[in-house]
């Protein structure tokens, strides 16, 4: 009944192992427990023979009496081993688990961020919680019960033929006849159950989709959320009651088909009795040996279909796992000189396309150099490509053609995480986490004490809303920085780059919603942070430009013109017309 072992299966099988391997004394006694309560369930039906034989049938008290305790010994044992094993098993499932989501973690966030576009976070995030959910059941319950079914059914048949060989080889050939319809329904109930999961997950993700942009739904028609929400809920729901029909027949089947033979069994055994062929506790042993075998094969129908739905799960984790980052650090990483840069960058005819978009150059031929302690605004219309230049910066993604320069070096020469201390980054939509306001500004340096965490909210003007809020430097924040402004959130992110003190800053100003008086505190925060740094930032605002003493005027993802405020006016045409559109100025 065991189908061959795929290659899929045999790849989750290495995955569980691996995981397995560090609780191996744990997994040799849940064995050895096992084994155990198998042995003394199948011993009861020798108690069971014993008890109508020598019990009943002599009416002797004292045999009986011997034999009952007897019986409540072995109840007792198998008390103990059923404990053990349970507790035992259960444990290294969630051990296992919990193991498997760390390393899933671990692995995830140091991959590269384009993984996450062609791999949608939310499918990732079923994996991490759906797929390990599953293997954790199958490694804390399924395997232990396919072994102990597997071992009752060889076991049980043993004893069948010890008992009454006769009787046993009618059951044996009757088996594939019980066993042939209840296998197959069982097929059918296992991939409707696969369909049903998946319709539940999509119900999953188009929640957390909907609640994630509440106000947009609700600005426009939610109506139509509602209607597509509930032809969701009610595919899910088709599909299940599909499953549950089809389960109910197998069930119906099982009773049916295990029962009846069960029947027919008993009366060939009754007229053996009645015959004096066995003796009445042979038959009550030999029903109860073929209840067991009928169960446990039963069970290891359902349980072999949890399993290879494990497999898939185990397969699908070992596929993140296998995820290999594309932008890895060199086998020999060169240091930079004292760990920190100079902040000289030198950009030299790079080109770059997203992966997702092959064809289109966000980055096409941009030459550039900062000297250490400059501060260069990029400008230029809104996909040039200037959020674009910082990601290859950071080495999010590497260029397809160039080359990237940090004080003469390349920075594919240098380790990541190396190269990405000597940035502190300013995102125009700046990321806060759900947690404190001091654990937010903490970021980047954890280690940092509560005197500098305000120092630098007090830098980055900061400070005095942080003193209103609820509970100061420890009011907790949604997730995103839910709660805040834009201004606000921008401020907190200065707060932690100037906590960070990384020798080049890119900051990417803020375009939208703010107010004029946000605006001026960002201007006013902003000089402690440029000072004695590198600086590129994305400007938007003409204060930001004319303090500026080189302007990078970049479209179509080059540099087009380089100069100070009053040079490009006259000099770019590109330049003169976003300054009269962004500034008002001719
Ligand atoms: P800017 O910051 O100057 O407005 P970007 O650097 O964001 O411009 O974008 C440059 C080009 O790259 C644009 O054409 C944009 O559509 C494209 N682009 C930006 N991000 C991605 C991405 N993740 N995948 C594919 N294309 C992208």
């Amino acid at each position: 009944m065991l189908e061959p072992v795929s290659s899929l299966q045999r790849r989750a099988l290495r995955l569980a192992w691996q995981f397995i391997h560090p609780y191996r004394k744990q997994v040799v006694l849940a064995l050895l427990a096992l084994v155990v309560t198998a042995g003394i369930t199948l011993s009861m039906g020798q108690g069971i023979r014993l008890l109508v034989d020598q019990g009943f049938m002599t009416r002797s008290p004292h045999q009986l009496n011997q034999t009952i305790g007897l019986f409540l010994l072995l109840v007792l044992a198998l008390a103990i081993g059923t404990f053990s094993r349970f507790y035992l098993v259960s444990w290294i499932g969630e051990r296992c688990v919990a193991d498997i989501r760390r390393a899933v973690f671990d692995h995830l966030i140091g991959l590269h961020p384009g993984f996450f576009e062609d791999n949608r976070s939310l499918e990732i995030q079923s994996r991490l919680t759906a797929d390990t959910t599953l293997l954790q059941s199958v490694i804390g319950s399924s395997l232990s019960m396919f072994l102990r079914n597997a071992l009752m059914v060889i076991g049980g048949v043993a004893l069948l033929f010890v008992t009454n060989p006769k009787l046993t080889s009618i059951v044996v050939l009757a088996l594939p006849l019980v066993l042939t319809p209840i296998l197959l329904f069982g097929r059918r109930v296992r991939s409707l159950s696969r369909q049903s999961q998946d319709r539940v997950a999509d119900v999953g993700s188009y929640v957390a989709e909907t609640l994630g942009q509440i106000k947009t739904v609700q600005a426009y028609n939610q109506a139509l959320d509602r209607e597509r929400f509930a032809d969701t809920v009610e595919a899910a729901f088709a599909v299940a009651r599909r499953r549950i029909a089809q389960r109910a027949w197998l069930i119906t089947l099982v009773i049916v088909l295990v029962l009846g033979a069960v029947g027919v069994m008993l009366w060939v055994g009754g007229m053996d009795v009645i015959a004096g062929r066995i003796s009445g506790g042979e038959l009550a042993a030999f029903v109860f040996y073929s209840l067991i075998v009928g169960s446990a094969f039963g069970t290891l129908s359902e349980v072999i279909g949890e399993l290879q739905r494990a497999a898939g799960a185990a397969e699908r984790i070992a596929e993140l796992l296998a995820a290999r980052s594309a932008i890895l650090p060199p086998a020999h990483a060169t240091a930079l000189a004292a760990g920190r840069s100079s902040g000289r960058i030198e950009l030299r005819d790079l080109h770059f396309a997203y992966p997702s978009r092959p064809g289109v150059a966000a980055i096409d031929g941009l030459d550039l150099v900062v000297e250490p302690g400059q501060t260069v605004a990029l400008v230029g219309p809104s996909g040039a490509g200037k959020s674009t230049l910082f990601d290859l910066l950071l080495r999010f993604y590497d260029p397809q053609g160039g080359q990237i320069l940090l004080d003469g070096q390349a920075i594919t020469e240098l380790d990541p995480d190396d190269l990405r201390r000597q940035f502190a980054l300013v995102a125009q939509n700046p990321a806060l986490f759900r947690g404190t306001v001091e654990a937010n500004i903490r970021y980047g340096r954890p280690e940092a004490s509560l005197a500098e965490v305000e120092a630098a909210a007090r830098s980055a003007h900061a400070h005095e809303f942080i003193e209103q809020l609820p509970q100061g430097y420890q009011t907790l924040l949604g997730e995103g920085g839910l709660g805040l402004s834009g201004g606000q959130r921008q401020r907190l992110a200065i707060a932690r780059a100037l906590l960070l003190d990384a020798p080049i800053l890119l900051l990417d100003e803020a375009t939208s919603a703010l107010d004029a008086q946000s605006e001026h505190l960002i201007q006013q925060a902003l000089p402690p942070l440029m000072a004695g740094r590198t600086t590129l930032v994305i400007a938007h605002r003409l204060a930001t430009v004319q303090h500026a003493e080189r302007i990078a005027v970049i479209d179509h993802g080059r540099v087009v013109a380089v100069g100070s405020h009053r040079q490009l006016i006259e000099q770019s045409p590109l330049y003169a017309r976003l300054a009269a559109l962004q500034f008002g100025l001719g």
